[in-house]
């Protein structure tokens, strides 16, 4: 295959684009399959001689797409969505025919500056002041983790990146128990450990207690441990929650810690104004996570993180071997100093063209209609006697079970099966609920309302 043969298979593979999206709701949204059904059909060694692209075309079209969990279906109402406007699919493949990689400015200049002009827009849009600047990982997963190894070592005063750990004091970090698993992950992979990282009391609001966060901290530091960040949460991941960020921030600053804001899926409805009382004080954090790959259209994978001050993150993450100096450019940023792997992506393409081909008011509309139509499903589903609504909606994700955990699960397989929608579960207070988000980004209202029918009627089944 040759760029000659590019150029035809690439239009091709536009018209299937164009077809497969066209038909989704044909389709179920999870694939009905059983582990193995697609590694029976791939030979068990790579060919020796080049074969048709015809073959593997058809093999594609054969094997591949209906052994898809379908992420782009506007009944996708599971985990959180990860939405692929047209737009970005369209930067997409200009940033893969490019094929750039751009560790350095100078491997990529369009990619550094396009990058540093979509962190100030989003960071406007946002409502953020204009004194942050920020970058963009592969992950929230990444981000938190380099906001974590950050807040190391400012705590072992720098000593960590050369001596390593053993030897140092223990250090501690702060989160609620509704933060996202990545906290955990990066506790462990930065090797503080995960039982040092406190999971302090949350209020009925599932909220941190600033009170809590302050009683732990100076408890640890009496025990002899060296506190050395606080994680906060902007939307939890199971169902919803939000910490009061300008109380946990205050008690924070007044021990000296930074904080780090986990905002993955809940950062892109801040786009709305309304919705930002629920992040009130968002303006003080040390460093902020969020997804534009999961909410606002930018596909996979695009994580934004704003940072106040990149000083201590790119002196705790950025090496410059002589192999990757400029000569004679210090007035330039190398965003391979920011994170954590060295070779990056053309990742603010695809949020250029989204933020333009549908502007912040397009993007807008689509969060608002999602939050109003989980509010109105959530209520269709409270009038249904066998159902009890467990956490109300946080913009447009809430859950529900019904009596029994037994009786709750069997549910979900039954919806999951039929293919129509796809929920998932979660666990809440020891009880097993089903969540529900509304999210995706074609979705309609009549999408939405097959919630609702396909739960009522599957419930009887
Ligand atoms: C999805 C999610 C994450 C993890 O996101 P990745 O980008 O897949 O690492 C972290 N925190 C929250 C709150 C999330 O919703």
């Amino acid at each position: 295959m040759d760029h000659e043969d590019l150029r035809h298979w690439s239009k091709r593979a536009a018209d299937w684009a164009a077809e497969y999206h066209a038909g989704l709701r044909d389709r179920a949204v999870r694939a009905p399959l059983l582990p193995g059904a697609v590694s029976s059909q791939l030979p068990a060694a790579a060919p020796e001689a080049a074969e048709p692209m015809e073959a593997i075309w058809d093999d594609f079209v054969r094997i591949i797409p209906g052994a898809m969990t379908h992420w782009q279906h506007p009944r996708f109402f599971a985990y959180f969505p990860a939405n692929a406007s047209p737009a970005s699919m369209l930067a997409e493949q200009l940033a893969n025919a490019m094929a750039a990689q751009g560790m350095l400015w100078q491997t990529s200049p369009a990619a550094t500056e396009v990058e540093q002009a979509m962190i100030g827009w989003l960071a406007g849009a946002l409502g953020l002041p204009g004194d942050f600047t920020g970058t963009i990982h592969d992950s929230a997963t990444t981000a938190t983790l380099s906001a974590v190894l950050t807040m190391r070592e400012k705590a072992l005063d720098w000593q960590g990146l050369a001596q390593g750990l053993s030897g140092q004091p223990r250090l501690r970090l702060y989160a609620s128990a509704e933060t996202h698993s990545s906290v955990d992950k990066a506790a462990r992979v930065a090797g503080i450990g995960q039982d040092n990282l406190v999971k302090v009391a949350t209020d009925a609001g599932l909220s941190m207690k600033p009170g809590a966060l302050a009683g732990a901290i100076s408890a640890d530091r009496d025990a002899g441990f060296v506190p050395a960040g606080v994680i906060l949460c902007a939307g939890g991941t199971s169902v919803g929650a939000f910490d009061r960020i300008a109380d946990c921030i205050a008690v924070a600053h007044a021990e000296g810690l930074p904080v780090h804001v986990d905002a993955a899926w809940a950062g892109s409805a801040m786009i709305c104004p309304e919705f930002r009382h629920l992040w009130a004080g968002i303006e003080a954090a040390d460093s902020i996570v969020f997804n534009p790959h999961k909410w606002l259209g930018a596909q996979f994978d695009c994580a934004v993180q704003f940072l106040r001050d990149p000083g201590p993150q790119v002196r705790t993450l950025g090496l410059r071997p002589s192999y990757l100096e400029t000569a004679g450019r210090e007035d330039i940023v190398n965003f391979n100093e920011w994170t954590v792997p060295l070779g990056r992506r053309f990742r603010a393409l695809k949020l250029w063209f989204t933020l333009r081909a549908y502007g912040l008011d397009g993007l807008r509309a689509r969060i608002r209609n999602h939050v109003a139509w989980a509010a109105e499903v959530c209520d269709v589903l409270r009038a249904m006697p066998e159902i009890t609504i467990i956490t109300e909606p946080s913009l447009s994700l809430f859950t529900f079970a019904l009596t029994s955990d037994a009786a709750t699960e069997a549910l979900l397989a039954r919806i999951n099966d039929d293919g129509r929608i796809y929920l998932t579960q979660t666990r809440h207070q020891g009880r097993s609920v089903i969540r529900v988000q509304v999210g995706q980004f074609d979705c309609t209202r009549e999408d939405v309302m097959a919630v609702p029918e396909v739960v009522a009627e599957l419930m009887q089944t």
